[in-house]
């Protein structure tokens, strides 16, 4: 009895102890990392994507995504404009475009203390941009959404923006800059009445197609045109812009920063914003190139300009411009919105003036 007895007893003890030894083990949740002779490729870790932080704009939007481009790629080269978004700055990003391995760019930076409404607006332009392919709109190359700040790049555009192109070549400047500035004694002013309508019809045949996809842009000006080689002009900055496509019209807010300069009444009185707004715009834009990039109703302060737009007033014709192109301007500035031309018969007259002015050109030169 008593060997039986000793026999269960340790039978019973070496099960506990064994029960015990195994809780034990599963405590232990992993083997501690061998640290000696540790050999780890890094190139082979595998890719994490929550890593990273994407931003919401193009979490949701696939096109987007596509588009993003790795920032540690990019380039520096020089700061070319402060936007109301942030830096600008011209930069090299390898393999961006197929067809060059060099790319030159623009990269918009969004500032680092961007309130959440400003965040908003850049991505809505991201968004906008993404939806675009013409050859009179500035192009987005790719976009920096993994982590902080996010970066638009755009394709570089030479002669920057075209106001301050206008503003160079102006024969005023000219005669100011030979007599102040050797460096820009060379640039000589060589924009003539056909080159003034070439870029015209340029920005006519970029705002047909933005018209017809639906979207108006809000802010259309020389300061957010963008000029490259050969007078090739983009329209670019799409901040302000909106798709209209469920609506008739798009009304701004009260926040909106609004160029009233470039405003019809009706956007100015109810903030309603339409193609035949842009039409509006689209018409100072024109005075603005004919002008040399003048101020419209320079001398006005906002009030008065609000007031004489009100009372149906208009500007007065630029030197140098001529009549047909001041008739232009003049229907772009109906009161009736209705009264304004589309952008599709603005560029069908541009073409025949220009036409007519390249023709009386070889004529001149001929002579
Ligand atoms: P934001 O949209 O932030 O207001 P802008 O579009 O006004 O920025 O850009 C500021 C300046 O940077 C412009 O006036 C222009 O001189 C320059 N810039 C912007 N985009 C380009 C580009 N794609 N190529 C060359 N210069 C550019």
């Amino acid at each position: 009895i008593i060997v039986i007895a000793l026999f269960i007893f340790v039978s019973i003890l070496m099960g506990v102890l064994c029960c015990q030894i195994s809780r034990q083990r599963k405590h232990v949740k992993y083997d501690s990392t061998p640290q000696d002779d540790l050999d780890i490729d890094i190139d082979k870790l595998p890719t994490n994507s929550c890593y990273h932080k994407l931003t919401e704009c193009s979490k949701f939007n696939p096109k987007l995504q596509a588009l993003e481009y790795p920032r540690n790629s990019i380039v520096y080269i020089r700061d070319i404009g402060q936007g109301a978004f942030g830096r600008v700055f011209k930069a090299k990003a390898p393999n961006i475009a197929s067809e060059d391995n060099e790319h030159l760019i623009a990269v918009k930076m969004l500032k680092e203390d961007a309130s959440d409404e400003l965040q908003q607006d850049f991505q809505r332009e991201a968004s906008l941009m993404v939806e675009f392919d013409h050859p009179n709109i500035v192009k987005l190359l790719g976009v920096c959404a993994i982590g902080n700040p996010m970066c638009l790049l755009f394709e570089y555009m030479k002669k920057g923006d075209l106001n301050e192109f206008l503003r160079l070549n102006s024969c005023d400047n000219y005669i100011i800059r030979r007599h102040s500035m050797d460096f820009y004694s060379e640039h000589k002013p060589s924009l003539n009445t056909t080159d003034q309508l070439y870029i015209a019809k340029q920005i006519a045949q970029g705002m047909l197609y933005l018209s017809e996809k639906g979207y108006v842009h809000r802010d259309l000006a020389t300061r957010n045109c963008l000029v490259g080689d050969n007078l090739e002009v983009k329209i670019s900055d799409f901040g302000l812009a909106r798709s209209i496509h469920s609506l008739e019209y798009y009304r701004g807010s009260e926040h909106d920063a609004i160029p009233i300069r470039w405003m019809p009444p009706e956007s100015i009185l109810y903030n309603k914003f339409t193609v035949q707004s842009d039409v509006w715009s689209f018409g100072i834009l024109l005075w603005e190139l004919f002008s040399f990039a003048l101020q419209p109703y320079y001398g006005m302060t906002h009030e008065e300009v609000v007031q004489f737009v009100k009372e149906g007033k208009i500007l007065a014709c630029p030197e140098n411009t001529p009549k047909q192109v001041y008739d232009l301007m003049k229907m772009c500035w109906s009161t009736k919105p209705s009264s304004r031309p589309s952008f599709h018969i603005l560029l069908k007259s541009l073409n025949v003036l220009y036409e007519d002015y390249q023709k009386k050109k070889v004529l001149s030169d001929l002579v």
